[in-house]
């Protein structure tokens, strides 16, 4: 019996032995043993080389079958998931010049001004050549005393220089236009330091609180600490839509109660500005015109006000529409009697045809265009190149259809004159 008990317990521990030996055996193969310190660091260095492995000599590659190269943009990659699947990085549209932006702008001008300037001159320097591009110019709203003048002047340099091709003629007439346009300081004055004052006037519906918008914006964009006064209190949207402006740009507006004298507006606008330490005061103005007198009284006003505290207004700018025309400069000569107009803010030129708005205002007017609006969102706001407007203006037609495609687009044009 004892004999029998110990051979069951020789065979129990027996089978205990093969069993435990077949499990390490499996382990084993799943699962490397522990290493010693010493030994991991000596197996590790053999797995992972620490220097990349040596560059073969392309005489050994010759041969070889070389991986293919994966293209990331090859539309076939785009659903499988491979690494090599069309990955989307958006790429920077380049900035925009301002004579690329003004080219694609003044598509409308261009087409009917441009076009038929060098249209007229196609059959050479004739009488009929000479009464076509008198008639252009005055279509243009250059203005009819303004366009003799040009043509007369033109007509004897043509002669007096010999040149006797249309193209020469159209060339000689950008050079004209060019020195008309150079004549003007543009700059928009800031005072070196304190609270800045630009006074803008204009009527109603030509952009007024659009452009004050855009400036704004652009000015704390530039890092400028911008306040717009409300001063036009008879319209109680003109102050909502300021205050919208003012929101967008990161600019306090201050504005008075619905029929507030407009004067205490501009005044409390210009001690707020101080207050905060604003570099740049926007006066925002009436425009209504079915009471002349009185508006301009108020205008007046406004500005004496604000000029006893401030001093004198930096820049009092006059915002005309350009698609107005004649009639434009007509208004424009009221607010000239009772204000000192230091520049013009020319707006909606991107929606005219006619561009030689720019010289009558200049001409009629003896006032600079300093700056242009070329659409109604606030980066379209330039300051006003002359050379690129007359380039625009002159450019190939055949440029028109690209540049009706990307007008859209809007880039940064240069400082305000920070
Ligand atoms: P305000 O009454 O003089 O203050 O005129 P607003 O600023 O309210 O502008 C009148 C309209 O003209 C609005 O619809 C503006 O979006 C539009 N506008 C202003 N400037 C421009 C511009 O440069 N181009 C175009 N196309 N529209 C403009």
């Amino acid at each position: 019996m004892d004999l029998a008990i110990e051979l069951v317990i020789a065979i129990v521990i027996g089978v205990l032995v093969v069993v435990a030996g077949g499990l390490s055996l499996l382990r084993g193969r799943t699962r490397r043993p522990p290493l010693a310190d010493a030994e991991t660091a000596a197996e590790l260095r053999k797995q992972a080389p620490v220097a990349p492995p040596p560059v073969a000599d392309p005489r050994e590659l010759e041969g070889v079958e070389r991986p293919q190269l994966i293209d990331l943009e090859d539309p076939a990659l785009a659903d499988t998931g491979t690494p090599g699947g069309t990955s989307v990085v958006e790429v920077p549209a380049p900035p925009i010049t301002p004579a690329e932006r003004f080219r694609q702008r003044l598509t409308r001008a261009r087409s009917s001004f441009g076009t038929s300037v060098s249209g007229a001159f196609r059959r050479g320097l004739t009488d009929e050549a000479w009464e076509d591009l008198e008639e252009t110019l005055i279509g243009a709203d250059v203005g009819v005393e303004a366009t003799t003048e040009l043509v007369d002047g033109l007509r004897s340099r043509v002669r007096a220089e010999g040149i006797r091709t249309g193209e020469g003629a159209v060339a000689l007439l950008k050079e004209v236009l060019r020195l008309e346009l150079a004549v003007a300081d543009r700059t928009l004055h800031r005072r070196p330091r304190g609270t800045t004052v630009w006074l803008v006037t204009g009527v109603n519906g030509t952009g007024k609180t659009t452009s004050i918008g855009k400036i704004a914006a652009r000015a704390t964009a530039n890092g400028d600490h911008v306040v717009l006064a409300a001063a036009d209190t008879f319209r109680a949207a003109a102050a909502e839509q300021l205050e919208l402006w003012g929101e967008r740009a990161g600019a306090r507006v201050v504005r008075g109660a619905e029929g507030a004298d407009p004067a205490a507006v501009a005044f409390d606008g210009y001690q707020a500005a101080r207050a905060d330490g604003a570099n740049l005061l926007l006066v925002d103005t009436a425009g209504r015109l079915q009471n002349k007198t009185s508006l301009m009284a108020e205008l007046g006003k406004v500005k004496r006000v604000l000029e006893r505290e401030s001093g004198p207004c930096d820049e009092v700018l006059l915002v005309l529409d350009a698609t107005t025309g004649q009639n434009g400069l007509a208004q424009a000569k009221a607010f000239l009697d009772t204000v000192d107009v230091s520049g013009v803010v020319l707006t909606k030129l991107d929606g005219t045809a006619k561009g030689g708005i720019v010289v009558a205002i200049q001409r009629q007017l003896n006032i600079p265009v300093k700056l242009v609006g070329l659409g109604e969102s606030v980066d379209d706001l330039a300051e006003f190149d002359p050379d690129a407007f007359i380039e625009a203006l002159f450019g190939p037609a055949e440029q028109d259809v690209d540049a009706e495609t990307d007008a859209g687009g809007s880039g940064g044009a240069s400082a305000l004159g920070a």
